[in-house]
């Protein structure tokens, strides 16, 4: 076999079809594009930002991809059913999930109340229990899939001021290793992404003295672009990656080191 060919079948996400929580901006939005690039039928679920959601799924459209754009609070098991149900209903099978979806309630825990304690936690861990949990039975079923889950490099170092998304972060590294061996003699993997500081929205957010203390803390002296994330996404979700499962990775210029 050419073997230029066979790397190219590898990486390629042709016939596939996948889901990516919190799509409409940001790192999902740049996953759901890369997915797409590579082949791959792309369903996202969002929030709040209708219109935004509805130009990614125009330009996976745009591409010749099937796609579907469903609000759906990542929060709600009951819709994270709904939706898993509509995408394998209309396309046959699901083959990727991403769960990205994700929020921050930085403060220090003195001032931190416990709506903002429940907030981080639910949309960022419990979401994960919500999609993972809908996705395993056609997954399983077809004996074959990819959970790819969006942690942060906060999860593994801590950081003052989100004690609530490291915990959340955190929880999501024992929740994919943990899953990953539960269906791991399904042929369905389990991986984790920790990004570091890439520019989006949420880090908009930060004060200039923050972003000069992260900046400093990056070995490679940047911030990384929602791309890189899902470039390391798209390589979870392909053959390339087929023996790879309950692994963390991190995507984050040297950060956690
Ligand atoms: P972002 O720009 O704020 O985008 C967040 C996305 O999540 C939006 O599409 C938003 O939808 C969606 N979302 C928020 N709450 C939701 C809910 N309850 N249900 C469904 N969707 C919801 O954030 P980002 O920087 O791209 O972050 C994406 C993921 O990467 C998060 O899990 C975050 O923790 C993780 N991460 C980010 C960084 C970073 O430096 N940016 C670093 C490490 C990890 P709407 O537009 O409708 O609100």
């Amino acid at each position: 076999m050419d073997t230029n060919k066979e790397k190219e079948l590898m990486f390629s996400l042709e016939g596939k079809t996948c889901l990516v929580t919190g799509a409409s901006r940001g790192i999902g939005k740049a996953i759901a594009l890369a997915l797409g690039a590579a082949g791959a039928d792309v369903a996202i679920t969002y929030a709040r930002s209708q219109e935004a959601a509805k130009e990614v799924e125009s330009a996976l459209t745009a591409m010749g991809r099937k796609a579907m754009a469903f609000q759906a609070d990542a929060v709600n098991g009951k819709r994270a059913e709904e939706v898993i149900t509509e995408i394998t209903k209309a396309w046959g099978k699901l083959d990727i999930l991403v769960n990205n979806a994700g929020i921050t309630k930085d403060t220090l825990i003195m001032r931190m109340s416990e709506e903002q304690w429940d907030d981080v936690i639910e949309t960022n861990l419990k979401s994960v229990f919500n999609y993972s949990k809908a996705a395993v039975r056609p997954m399983m079923k077809q004996r074959a899939g990819s959970i790819v889950n969006i942690g942060s490099v906060v999860g593994v170092s801590g950081n003052a001021g989100q004690t609530n998304y490291s915990a959340s972060k955190a929880g999501m590294i024992g929740f994919t290793k943990s899953l990953a061996k539960e269906l791991a003699s399904r042929n369905v993997r389990v991986n984790l992404i920790a990004p570091g500081y890439i520019t989006t929205d949420m880090t908009d957010k930060l004060n200039e003295a923050t972003l000069e203390a992260i900046n400093k803390s990056i070995p490679m002296g940047k911030a990384g672009q929602p791309e890189d994330i899902a470039h390391a996404v798209q390589f979870l979700a392909c053959d390339a990656s087929t023996y790879v499962t309950g692994a963390v990775l991190h995507v984050d210029g040297g950060m956690a080191m």
